[in-house]
């Protein structure tokens, strides 16, 4: 049977191979890239902010998040330990900033999971 199997089949099997990889990587790669970020205070949405547009969110908690260049991060905050703030920055859905003390979480959401705005 082997020797029906022609060089020009192995090579094109290698090539949807390679396209099927590509695809994959390709979709996976749209679905995490972050498109707007979820502020959740003590439980409840606090609001949502595309990534594109540079922002600073004071929160009554005494946090200050910051969205930077498509990228968002504690910028301050009262809480003790400050694990919120060294979390840095981050930019892919579903990474998240989370200050415990607080009750404060920052989440990174992908572009068709439960978009909303609040009106300012
Ligand atoms: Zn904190």
């Amino acid at each position: 049977m082997a020797k029906y199997i022609r060089k020009a089949d192995i090579i094109l099997i290698i090539i949807l191979i390679i396209a099927g990889i590509a695809a994959t990587v390709i979709l996976s790669g749209a679905e995490t890239s972050g498109d707007h970020v979820v502020v959740t205070v003590n439980g409840s949405r606090y609001g949502s902010y595309p990534l594109s547009e540079d922002k600073t969110i004071k929160l009554d908690t005494g946090n200050t998040v910051r969205i930077e260049g498509g990228k968002v991060y504690m910028k301050s905050s009262t809480c003790s330990g400050k694990d919120c703030i060294k979390r840095g920055k981050i930019s892919h859905a579903p990474d998240s900033i989370i200050c415990l003390p607080h009750k404060v979480v920052v989440e990174i959401k992908g572009k068709n999971n439960d978009y909303d705005t609040i009106a300012e």
